[in-house]
């Protein structure tokens, strides 16, 4: 048993499993060749408690804790559809938890019960077409107008985007305060002046909607913003940063899950009279590759239990970050290999996984820009 989860959160990934085998796993192909998923989906799970798991329960959630979510998202992350599993974190652990943390009491009126029952779905659109890993060179304009704001601009790659009801949007209320100078946004989807652009078809998170947003004229009451006017630069780099451990949880369940299936797999295919898994190279490369896993795996861990412990743990996360996602999409390509031409088909998983697994290393912030961050810590110049 890991020494992160107690006997309570080992019956509650019980109950997510139980959940996920009977209303997840037999629709999960269906849904990633649709490139969709029902919004239903959305509202089973919230009848579980599973899309509250960070918010408080006056506002109907379960009051978790960052272990729960944590053992929350690495049990989901064992569904083999990144794409699906990634699209209902950002909307519950991410955003949904970002405003019951950060939001006004207006905000969290209109969104957070219908958000934690599955009656409104969120996005979070930080990303512009000119400013990604450079997010503080963003365009898009908040400006004041008596007690509302007009927003003009564009959003892009906003998972959920296509779906959402509520966005929680960051935008430049004053383009001379620097990092003082921005604020984040609750813009309702069906506000006039909220465009959907376009769906972004993608290598993998097939499951998923990645959105090109385009706002104009968009007018918001001063009332639905995270936190203060004016510091929306430091609330989204704490999301961030929570969003990098859940996208680090996803890639080291998703990667458990490749390897656990690729043992099954060498130990039945036999070639030349022997199983592929009694062969030398076999052996070492799983006993490497599971040794690394578990080496990341209570890195991991060990961050959680700080973060949760009041600790920021920016360095940190940006390191596990790197080190977990990029060993994940290395365990999907050699679990891939070892299927031989089977495991370059769609019938099995390790194709799926690498596809989707891959993202993980550009999404929330990239390796190199992590290990930017890295970088001044462990005492770079
Ligand atoms: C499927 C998908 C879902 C996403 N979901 C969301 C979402 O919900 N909300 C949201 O706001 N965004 C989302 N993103 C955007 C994602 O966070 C960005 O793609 C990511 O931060 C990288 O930005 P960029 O794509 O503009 O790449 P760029 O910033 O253009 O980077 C290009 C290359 O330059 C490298 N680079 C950049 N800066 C440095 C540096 N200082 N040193 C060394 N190398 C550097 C990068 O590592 C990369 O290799 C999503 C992206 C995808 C593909």
């Amino acid at each position: 048993m890991s020494g992160l989860y107690s006997q309570e959160h080992q019956i509650f990934r019980g109950s997510v499993r139980k959940f996920l085998e009977k209303e997840v796993l037999p629709n999960i192909d269906d849904w990633e060749r649709d490139h969709d998923f029902p919004s239903e989906i959305f509202k089973k799970m919230g009848e579980q408690g599973f899309l509250g798991v960070l918010v408080d329960e006056e506002w109907g959630g379960v009051g978790g804790d960052y272990v729960l979510a944590s053992a929350w998202c690495e049990e989901f992350a064992r569904v083999p559809s990144v794409g699906f599993t990634t699209g209902v974190n950002m909307h519950s652990v991410v955003v949904t938890a970002a405003l019951n943390r950060l939001g006004t009491t207006a905000a969290k009126e209109k969104w957070l019960e219908r958000a934690v029952n599955g009656d409104a779905i969120g996005a979070y659109a930080f990303t512009e077409p000119g400013a990604g890993s450079d997010l503080a060179s963003l365009r898009t304009r908040a400006v004041r107008d008596g007690d509302h704001f007009i927003l003009n601009g564009s959003k892009t790659f906003i998972t959920n985007g296509a779906r959402a009801d509520y966005v929680l949007m960051l935008t430049k209320t004053d383009p001379d305060a620097g990092f003082g100078g921005f604020t984040t946004f609750v813009v309702d989807c069906s506000d006039p002046g909220f465009k959907v652009a376009r769906k972004l078809d993608k290598l993998g998170w097939h499951a998923s909607d990645t959105a090109e947003l385009v706002i104009e004229d968009v007018k918001v009451h001063e009332s639905q913003r995270l936190g203060e006017i004016g510091k929306g630069w430091y609330y989204t780099m704490e999301s961030l940063n929570w969003e990098r451990m859940m996208l680090t949880l996803n890639s080291l369940g998703g990667a458990e899950a490749c390897l656990e299936q690729t043992v099954q797999y060498v130990n039945e295919r036999e070639v030349f009279g022997r199983t592929v898994g009694s062969f030398d190279n076999s052996r070492k490369l799983l006993a490497s590759l599971w040794s690394r896993l578990r080496a990341g795996k209570a890195y991991c861990h060990e961050i959680i239990a700080r973060i949760n412990d009041g600790e920021p743990c920016v360095t940190e996360t940006a390191l596990v970050k790197q080190l977990v996602c990029e060993l994940a999409i290395e365990i999907a390509d050699r679990c891939l290999q070892l299927h031989g031409g089977y495991g370059y088909t769609t019938e099995f998983r390790p194709e799926r996984w690498l596809r989707d697994l891959r993202l993980n290393t550009i999404g929330g912030g990239t390796s190199e820009v992590m290990a930017q961050v890295a970088a001044k810590q462990i005492g770079l110049y």
